[in-house]
């Protein structure tokens, strides 16, 4: 007999960061919400993105710090690599995380159901259930957390032997001896770092004329980043457009063209990191939703052009991360409860090269074009006792403030634990605090944090631990 209730409240469409965090608020709510899941709960989130490339992040992390161990005083032997057990440790991590999620879900009163949801007008929702009988659903309400899926390029197709989508780098079959990498975006970055640390010897391809194009770098700090990645043996380049794949010989080449001259990459696999596109291939034309630039076009509660049907996550842009999606699926909760939506002004994003990089806010040029005057502060890590302590002093901060309301607008880090040291800055700048504000609270010594002290100091000149031109 099926139980499952075919007017529930709300049904939620895909089970990563944005649908399971929906279930999860939904079910505390007193909603019951139904989630339907085609592959694994916790989406690409927990299975094949944040949480795998950062387990091997983790797991490899030792190999790049060999000769700085041995520099003060700790030799380890040459390390053995045994990539199968790396993916299996990367397998078991997720699983435990997903199994818990799900746990979660049921226990606050959810129910999963495992196959591919189509909706149609209505909205009605026909769950094609893997081994049961198909199942129509007629939701109250319906949030699309769908997400997205990579961007193929025409050249280079994922079904080509040797070429690797971002799902295929996370489960090796093998360390490949030549990476070549297409995209130096967020992705590209982390994957050519861990393949590094591997033994990969990695050249990254990028169109645009900078690292990280997305995210607009400030140049200071994008030198820092570029010589670090070159100085641990990664090679960019940029402005060099990847054309084709030619195999000679059983030898595998990447012809890419760079200012107007090709250039021949020996490659052993291709890894295509050049973005994502929504998933929508299961939504009927006829349901009438509105996109923009081919994501579903939402308002600030998340909801779409239709009335009780949201969209939140990688499915409805902006930047594509797991917190954006977590973040949107609370306020769509709100908002279908009549809860008070508390909205968002930044999102934050991190980078995990080696050393890891994060960002939130305004850039100081985007503060000078929203009609802000920028005041800046820069703290370099080479002026941070734990930074040095830590021998990991390569980086620097660097905050922007309003000069007429002394508040903080943004800011970026580049250094150890950037991911975790970044939120200071976003609860900063939610909160308006002032910059000052920022320089007054202690920090606690020696630690990184110090840092970020510093650099809102300098933003008054009074930084105590560096010159303060
Ligand atoms: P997803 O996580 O994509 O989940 C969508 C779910 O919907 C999937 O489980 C899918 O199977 C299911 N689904 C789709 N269509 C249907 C259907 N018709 N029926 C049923 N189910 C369906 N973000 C960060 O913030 N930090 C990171 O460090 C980070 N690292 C990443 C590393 C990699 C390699 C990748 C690829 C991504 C990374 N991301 C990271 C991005 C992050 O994974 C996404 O932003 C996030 O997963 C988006 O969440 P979502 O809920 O919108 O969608």
């Amino acid at each position: 007999m099926d139980t499952v209730n075919k007017k529930p409240n709300v049904v939620i469409i895909g089970a990563g960061p944005g649908g399971y965090t929906a279930a999860i608020r939904l079910g505390q709510l007193g909603m019951n919400p139904v989630v339907i899941e085609k592959e694994k709960v916790g989406g690409v989130c927990l299975n094949w993105g944040c949480i795998p490339t950062k387990t091997i992040y983790s797991t490899t992390e030792p190999l790049a710090k060999l000769d700085s161990w041995k520099k003060r005083g700790i030799e380890f032997n040459q390390p053995k690599i045994s990539l199968s057990d790396v993916t299996k440790h990367q397998s078991k991590i997720a699983n435990k995380l997903t199994d818990g999620v799900e746990k979660l879900i049921k226990s606050n009163g959810g129910t999963i159901l495992y196959g591919k949801a189509e909706v149609t007008t209505g909205p009605k929702v026909i769950v094609k259930r893997i081994g049961k009988e198909e199942i129509t659903l007629e939701p109250n309400n319906l949030i699309i957390a769908s997400g997205s899926i990579p961007i193929e390029l025409p050249e280079f197709v994922f079904s080509q032997d040797g070429i690797w989508d971002s799902k295929t780098a996370v489960m090796p079959p093998e360390t490949p001896e030549k990476l070549v990498i297409l995209g130096a975006g967020v992705i590209g970055l982390e994957m050519g770092t861990i393949y590094n640390r591997l033994g990969s010897e990695i050249k990254i391809l990028e169109m645009q004329d900078s690292i990280l194009p997305t995210l607009n770098l400030d140049k200071r700090i994008a030198s820092y980043l570029n010589r670090s990645l070159k100085k641990s043996g990664i090679d960019i380049y940029t402005s060099t457009r990847a054309k084709e794949l030619q195999t000679v010989e059983e030898k595998k080449m990447v012809i890419g063209e760079k200012d107007g001259k090709e250039v021949s990459i020996p490659a052993d696999r291709v890894l295509v990191a050049v973005g994502r596109r929504p998933n929508l291939d299961f939504i009927d034309d006829q349901l009438g939703l509105e996109y923009n630039e081919g994501f579903i076009e939402t308002d600030a509660s998340c909801l779409t052009s239709i009335e009780n049907v949201y969209a939140i996550g990688d499915i409805a842009g902006g930047p594509m991360l797991a917190h954006k999606a977590s973040k949107e699926a609370l306020i769509a909760s709100s908002k279908i409860t009549g809860e008070k939506i508390t909205n968002y002004k930044v999102v934050p994003s991190a980078v995990f090269t080696d050393p890891e990089y994060a960002q939130v806010g305004m850039s100081e040029r985007k503060a000078r074009q929203n009609g802000y005057e920028p005041v800046i502060g820069r703290f370099p890590l080479r002026a941070s006792g734990k930074a040095v302590a830590m021998d990991e002093a390569t980086g620097a901060i660097k905050l922007v403030g309003d000069k007429d309301t002394d508040r903080l607008l943004g800011g970026s880090i580049l250094g150890p634990h950037a991911s975790d040291m970044i939120a200071e800055l976003a609860l900063s700048i939610e909160t308006e605090l002032t910059v000052t504000q920022i320089a007054e609270t202690i920090h606690p010594h020696p630690t990184l944090s110090e840092a970020i002290m510093e650099a809102a100091e300098n933003v008054h000149s009074r930084a105590i631990h560096t010159s303060n031109r």
